[in-house]
């Protein structure tokens, strides 16, 4: 039965969802998107910093004034300002409108994917989401996700999963929990094991120095001029090694000039080699080099990457932590091509694996789950 409202059918109003037509919540989702977007600005910016995500209110790094309402709103503010600040015109990075104009756009699809039948699911994959979106901006210029957002992520999601049953598509919550449970174990797991066994994509990094600096080693990690490295995250196997040119190095007692460093202090017993003299690693307690060059065997994935599976599978489920690492290593071997084939191939050491594993999973759950039971004949696995 066809109902009118000032002459015109009311048909293109359904469905209804939460007691309104679709369509106006898809327009609210994207004001939503909108917002959250800018709020995950706020918290790219902050989180790796260590700072609060609430207080102060926005400020201008630059100049240091407050940003009032009026140049504040999500897209329009940026344009309007062209991308300066209103005070002391300091330009205001182009990744504020992007990452605004990216989590609308990923709110939309999700909510026009799922929001008609599963209202519910939709704001779950939301959640998870925005948490991508800071993860990834965070990883790449940090190569760090905060735990904040992985464990922060996997309790969220623990949570949601016990709430939303349909989010792993089971009738209750019971079904849903167990689920999550295997997804966070099995999330983790994969990839602790593709740490501890061997080299996914990339064996090594370089960090390139702006001119000479001053590398520190200390007793549990390598202070680099823009960032602290514990060894764990390092030394797995005792060929790894971190190299540098060193032109001067100074140990406890004694310095040298001009020599090669390699240090590899996963090795049995773990060493350090300058010039062409080997020293056990065991009895320095300080070595520092000043370099404008540094190799590190940084592998692909980091402990960040595990926790961060770990809350794909509280959300999405095990399959999808598995589908995601193999995609993961998917997409970055094309976008190695990609930037070999521009001949930017450096980069590629450079980018973190977390923006990988979150597209991966933003297909499974975008698409792929849907593709993969369809071509399993339905089966949704052995759990
Ligand atoms: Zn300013």
């Amino acid at each position: 039965m066809t109902e009118y409202f000032l002459g015109l059918p009311l048909d293109w109003w359904q469905p209804i969802v939460w007691g309104l037509p679709f369509v106006i919540w898809t327009v609210a989702w994207v004001v939503l998107g909108l917002i959250v977007g800018s709020f995950l600005n706020v918290v790219i910016h902050r989180l790796p910093r260590n700072e609060s995500v609430v207080q102060p209110p926005s400020h201008c790094p630059n100049c240091n004034q407050r940003i009032p309402l009026k140049d504040n709103l999500p897209v329009f503010s940026w344009l309007w300002l062209k991308g300066r600040c209103r005070f002391c015109a300091t330009p205001i990075s182009p990744r504020y409108l992007g990452v605004e104009v990216l989590t609308a756009i990923i709110f939309l699809v999700t909510w026009l994917r799922f929001g008609a039948e599963q209202p519910w699911v939709a704001f779950a994959l939301c959640v998870l989401f925005a948490g991508f979106i800071a993860a990834t901006f965070i990883d790449l210029e940090h190569l760090i996700i905060p735990d904040e957002i992985t464990l922060g992520g996997t309790v969220v999601g623990f949570l949601l999963s016990i709430a939303i049953p349909a989010l792993h598509g089971a009738e209750t919550a019971a079904q849903s929990l167990k689920q999550s449970g295997l997804g966070i174990l099995i999330g983790a797991g994969v990839v602790y094991a593709v740490l501890r066994g061997g080299k996914l994509l990339f064996g090594r990094q370089r960090i390139p120095l702006e001119g000479t600096q001053r590398v520190v080693f200390h007793e549990t990690g390598v202070i680099l001029p823009k960032e602290e490295i514990p060894y764990e995250e390092l030394f797995y196997r005792a060929s790894d090694a971190i190299r540098l040119q060193g032109q001067r190095i100074e140990l406890a007692d004694r310095c040298y000039w001009n020599q090669p460093v390699e240090l590899r202090l996963a090795a049995q017993p773990a060493r350090i080699r300058i010039g062409a003299e080997e020293l056990p690693a065991e009895g320095e307690p300080y070595l520092s080099v000043e370099t404008d060059r540094i190799e590190l065997p940084r592998e692909a994935m980091g402990l960040g990457d595990v926790k961060f599976m770990a809350a794909i599978g509280a959300f999405l489920g095990w399959q999808a932590t598995v589908f995601s690492l193999f995609f993961s290593a998917v997409l970055g071997t094309l976008v190695a091509l990609v930037l070999i084939a521009l001949g930017r191939q450096k980069w590629s050491g450079r980018l973190g694996y977390g923006p990988y594993l979150a597209m991966a999973a933003l297909v499974w759950a975008w698409g792929g789950k849907t593709w993969f039971q369809a071509w399993f004949g339905g089966a949704a696995g052995p759990f």
